[in-house]
């Protein structure tokens, strides 16, 4: 049975773009009598507000989207994404890096050439080769630090990865090209990376539907799927709506947000169709 899912952040209010993935994971689940979810993905507290978290299924219930089962609420799952974290801990296969922001934009200016990935430039790896004692001394003098995937290392232990996209087909994983990303901070003990890929195998998800600006992270989801044991979804990396201008939706588009075009007099069905779902 095909299961699928909507999980926006609830770091401000729904738009047009959100109503075209969420359209785009329902109409899909329900056209071969499968299941959609909710999900909110609220782990970064510094940026989620509680009125946006209850304002997100008024508005998909207004649209017209029904969804099974209760809505899974990130951050009420910490206790989930700590145990996968030590998994990967004790394997070897995370480290902690004490780099501020400042300190890897000082050492990516004195590379010539900084590596960069499709979400910008990667992470130098200035803290892999710290010695054990040093990370122990640091740890015990209470400096704040991250932990990062040593994708390298995670490499070595798997097979050549792939993954199948609905629209772009079979894709060769390629984790590298995006660094030893971070996996958790002091503030958020669980990233959206590890977050997401795990939320999805526990709920089942068997065709993950979201924009193609995601579509570089699959590389990192993929591997974070053979290294805990998950199953193993498909993929569509739907096309990104944007307004008559050309330009992508935004949180910061008021205008835009189901609520105004509500209070504006729209009705669900015109809605829809601004999100590119005419019938
Ligand atoms: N929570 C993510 C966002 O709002 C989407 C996650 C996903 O669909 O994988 O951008």
């Amino acid at each position: 049975m095909i299961v699928t899912r909507f999980a926006p952040s609830p770091t401000g209010s729904l738009h047009l773009g959100h109503a075209h993935s969420a359209l785009t994971g329902w109409r899909a689940a329900r056209r071969a009598g499968g299941r959609f979810l909710l999900r909110l993905e609220d782990i970064d507290q510094m940026r989620c507000r509680p009125e946006f978290a209850a304002a997100i299924p008024e508005d998909l219930a207004w649209l017209g989207l029904d969804w099974d089962g209760p809505v899974r609420v990130q951050s009420e799952h910490f206790a989930d994404y700590r145990a996968a974290l030590g998994r990967l801990q004790a394997a070897g296969l995370l480290y902690p890096c004490f780099c501020t922001r400042a300190v890897i934009k000082a050492e990516m200016a004195r590379s010539v050439a900084a590596p960069h990935g499709p979400e910008g430039p990667l992470y130098p790896g200035t803290c892999r080769a710290l010695e054990p004692a040093e990370r122990a001394q640091r740890i015990a003098a209470g400096e704040s630090f991250a932990l990062r995937l040593d994708v390298a290392a995670a490499l070595a232990r798997c097979a050549p990865l792939f993954w199948e996209d609905e629209l772009a087909g079979r894709i060769a994983a390629d984790p590298a090209s995006l660094g030893d990303v971070v996996l958790a901070r002091k503030e958020t003990p669980a990233s959206y990376h590890l977050a997401v890929t795990l939320d999805d195998a526990l709920q089942a998800v068997t065709l993950v539907t979201r924009g193609v600006d995601l579509f570089a992270a699959t590389h990192i989801h993929r591997l974070l799927q053979a290294l805990l044991d998950l199953p193993v979804p498909r993929w569509r990396h739907h096309r990104l709506l944007t307004d008559a201008t050309g330009r992508r939706f935004a949180k910061r588009d008021r205008a835009q947000t189901l609520r105004a075009l509500r209070d504006a007099g729209h009705a669900p069905a015109e809605v829809r169709r601004l999100a590119g779902f005419p019938d």
